[in-house]
């Protein structure tokens, strides 16, 4: 293993891959992965690979939609197929409340450029034929939302990064992290003792245990996200669909399969990633509201991951205020699949030119120390 770097990436997820990638891209080649387990082993091999732009927070909005310009055509720039379906994010909204909020949601998005709409119930069911459309008071839809592969694309761009010179060593623990004079000296792991120039902490839900081994605290939470799969069946639906009612999400995997989840008002931060009875009826009770036909399916599978919360659901990205070499690169919220390939270009023209761009000046960890105004559509 290498005793230095230039830049040493604390986890092999999307974020730590896509990071690794775009400095690669750059001639930033001296590069450390450090990762505890394998890649894709936290939150991005559990997702659901859902791309959607539909947010209620201009930087949401800005960094979702040069993020889908990426993944568009990151099969072709990678060389692996991401299985991208571009097939639109249809959200449901069931109460008044809800669609005013859609209302000034797509105000905001279209401003900004994407072409989200209102649908009503009867044109929410022309997007998707199955849906029972009395359950809804509206939707919106925007066709340049999307679905891809999580663990293709963590394996694209470390294969890319890899080729250009960028070093990932797995089942390498970071354990500790010493600090001298305002910087990171050394990054400790059970493998012996690396000297780094930047240290990138994309550690996702175990993102605050790693800032605290630097004396910094961050106010992030890992809360527990449960996710099925159902058997595959034809191919139906292109789009993939949430609501902002009681935030399930599901789509059509390429091999047919159901894949969604819902998450739990009631659950607790912490690191249990155990599977409950509860989610799946649940789970299933809402899915068949919806889409009465799918109760014909079986779950093959259900399993669940940490989403890495912060109290505004966006991002911390950027420079640590006190420790001039640790950069924070996490925080997602559920949301982080995404957003990766264009977080990973801001994050690399600051370690590679220091440009501070707008969006990381805003989303920095020292916004926090300020009034907090949040996202408001968390779902997958
Ligand atoms: C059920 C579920 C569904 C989701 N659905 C979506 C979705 O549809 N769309 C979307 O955009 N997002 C979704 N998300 C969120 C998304 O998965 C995350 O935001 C994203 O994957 C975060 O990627 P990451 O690389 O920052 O973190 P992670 O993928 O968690 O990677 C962090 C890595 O750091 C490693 N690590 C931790 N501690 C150490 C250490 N001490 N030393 C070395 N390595 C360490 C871990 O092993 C891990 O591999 C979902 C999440 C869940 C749980």
């Amino acid at each position: 293993m290498r005793r230095s770097a230039d830049v040493v990436i604390i986890g092999a997820g999307v974020t730590g891959a896509a990071l690794a990638y775009e400095l690669a891209r750059r001639g930033i080649r001296d590069v450390l992965v450090l990762e505890r387990a394998f890649p894709c082993s936290g939150a991005t091999g559990r997702c659901g690979g859902g791309i959607r732009q539909q947010f209620t927070t201009p930087h949401n909005i800005r960094l979702a939609m040069e993020s889908v310009k990426r993944y568009e055509t990151l099969s072709e720039e990678l060389g692996v197929d991401i299985e991208f379906i571009q097939g639109g994010y249809l959200i449901l909204a069931e109460t008044e409340r809800e669609r005013e909020a859609q209302r000034q949601a797509v105000a905001l998005q279209n401003e900004l450029g994407l072409p989200s709409r209102l649908l009503t119930p009867r044109e929410a069911k022309e997007v998707l034929p199955l849906l029972d459309e009395t359950t809804i008071v509206g939707a919106t839809y925007c066709p340049t939302d999307a679905h891809a592969n999580p663990f293709r694309v963590v394996e694209g761009y470390l294969a890319r990064a890899r080729e250009r010179g960028v070093a990932l060593e797995k089942f390498t623990p970071v354990v500790n992290l010493e600090v001298k004079g305002g910087r990171i000296v050394r990054v400790r792991t059970c493998r012996g003792d690396v000297v780094p120039g930047v240290v990138v902490n994309a550690a996702g839900a175990w993102s605050g245990e790693i800032a605290r081994m630097a004396g910094v605290e961050l106010p992030n939470r890992p809360i527990r996200h449960e996710i099925a799969i159902t058997e595959p069946v034809e191919f139906f639906m292109e789009v993939m669909v949430i609501s902002i009612h009681n935030g399930i999400y599901f789509s059509q995997t390429v091999e047919g399969q159901i894949i969604g989840g819902i998450g739990d008002p009631e659950e607790k931060p912490g690191y249990d990633v155990s599977s409950s009875l509860g989610f799946l009826r649940r789970y299933a009770r809402e899915l068949l509201r919806y889409v009465p036909a799918l109760g014909q399916l079986a779950v093959l599978r259900q399993w669940a991951g940490l989403y890495d919360v912060t109290p505004d659901a966006q991002p911390i990205l950027g420079p640590t205020p006190g420790l001039e070499n640790l950069i924070q690169a996490n925080g997602y919220s559920g949301h982080g699949f995404m957003i990766a390939p264009k977080v990973a270009e801001l994050l690399a023209d600051y370690i590679e030119k220091d440009v501070v761009s707008e969006e990381l000046a805003c989303l920095s960890l020292s916004r926090f120390m300020g009034e907090v105004k949040g996202e408001a559509f968390v779902v997958g």
